[in-house]
C-alpha cells in the first residue's frame, strides 16, 4: 500500500490547514517535552512569526534513563491543546501506549511515533485504526525495508495518512549522537509516495550542526523537517543540546530558503 511503484502519486497528510508532501516545506518545530504552559505559549509565540505547520512537544516522554525527566502525561496534552487554540498552531506529540490513542486523538492534530516504538505492532494497528495522522519515526536500527513495513501495518489497518521520518541511525561514529541517514530519504522519495521529513535535531544531536543539515535535508529532496527548539535551550528539561534558541530558530528558516527553493518547493 505505501509502494510508490504500485500508487504512484504523492501523498498528501493534512496537519490542520496545511498538506505535509504538498508544495510547501514542512516544518514543525517546538521544544522536546512540553514543561508548562509558559514554556509552550511563549515557544509558539516566535514560531507564529515564521511559515511552520504545526509545534512539537512530549507530553509522554519514557527516556533512555528512568530517572530522566518523564513529561507531564495528560496534563501536557492540555497544554499542548491550550497552546494551539491560543496560536492557531497544530500540534503532533509522540504516543507510546496503544491505549492512550483514543484519547491523545482529542487533544494532539498529529501522533508521533517514536523512534523506540517503530515496530510495536499494537501500537501501529491502535493508531492505524484512527484518521488522525501519523508521523513515524524510523527504528535507530531499522533499515529502510522495515520502516516502510512499519508504515504498512498502519496504512493496512485503515488509516492512510502517514509521514514517515529520518531520525538518524546508530552507527560506529560517536562524534554525533546519531548518524542521519541522507541516504534513506533520496531512496524513501523514490520507493514510496508517503511524505518524507528529517530530524535533524535527534539526527545529530549537536545543536550547531542542525543548520547545515536542514539545508541537505531541503536539497535531498526531503517533505521538510522536525527540530527542537525552546526559549532558553540551557533550561530544557530534556535534549537542551540538540534545541536551537529563537535567534538559531531565525536563522534556521531564513538559511533553509534557497535550498528549499531550489528543490522546488516553498517555505
Ligand atoms: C523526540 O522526537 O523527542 C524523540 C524522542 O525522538 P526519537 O523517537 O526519534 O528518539
Ligand atoms: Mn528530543
Amino acid at each position: 500500500l505505501v509502494s510508490r511503484e504500485l500508487y504512484p502519486i504523492d501523498t498528501r497528510v493534512k496537519i490542520g490547514n496545511f498538506a505535509v508532501g504538498g508544495e510547501a516545506f514542512t516544518v514543525i518545530a517546538g521544544p522536546c517535552a512540553v514543561e508548562s504552559q509558559q514554556q509552550l505559549d511563549g515557544i509558539a509565540d516566535y514560531l507564529t512569526q515564521h511559515k511552520v505547520a504545526a509545534i512539537r512537544g512530549g507530553a509522554y516522554k519514557p527516556r533512555t534513563s528512568p530517572y530522566s525527566f518523564q513529561g507531564l502525561g495528560e496534563e501536557g496534552l492540555k497544554i499542548l491543546k491550550a497552546t494551539s487554540e491560543r496560536s492557531g498552531l497544530p500540534t503532533v506529540s509522540e504516543i507510546v501506549d496503544a491505549n492512550d490513542a483514543e484519547l491523545m486523538a482529542q487533544y494532539v492534530d498529529c501522533l508521533q511515533i517514536g523512534a523506540r516504538n517503530m515496530q510495536n505492532f499494537r501500537l501501529l494497528e491502535a493508531v492505524g485504526k484512527l484518521q488522525t495522522p501519523v508521523l513515524l519515526k524510523r527504528g535507530m536500527s531499522a533499515t529502510i525495508e522495515e520502516l516502510l513495513l512499519a508504515a504498512e501495518y498502519i496504512v493496512n489497518a485503515g488509516n492512510p495518512n502517514v509521514i514517515l521520518c529520518e531520525r538518524g541511525i546508530r552507527t560506529y561514529e560517536t562524534a554525533t549522537r546519531n548518524t542521519l541517514d541522507l541516504n534513506a530519504v533520496a531512496y524513501l522519495k523514490q520507493k514510496t509516495h508517503l511524505p518524507v521529513l528529517v530530524d535533524p535535531s535527534h539526527g545529530t544531536g549537536v545543536r550547531d550542526l542542525v543548520i547545515p543539515l536542514s539545508r541537505a535535508a531541503a536539497a535531498v529532496g526531503a517533505d521538510g523537517i522536525i527540530v527542537e527548539t525552546h526559549t532558553n535551550p540551557a533550561q530544557a528539561l530534556s535534549d537542551g543540546h540538540q534545541n536551537l534558541d529563537p535567534q538559531q530558530f531565525d536563522d534556521l528558516m531564513s538559511s533553509m530558503k534557497p535550498f528549499v527553493e531550489a528543490a522546488g518547493r516553498s517555505l
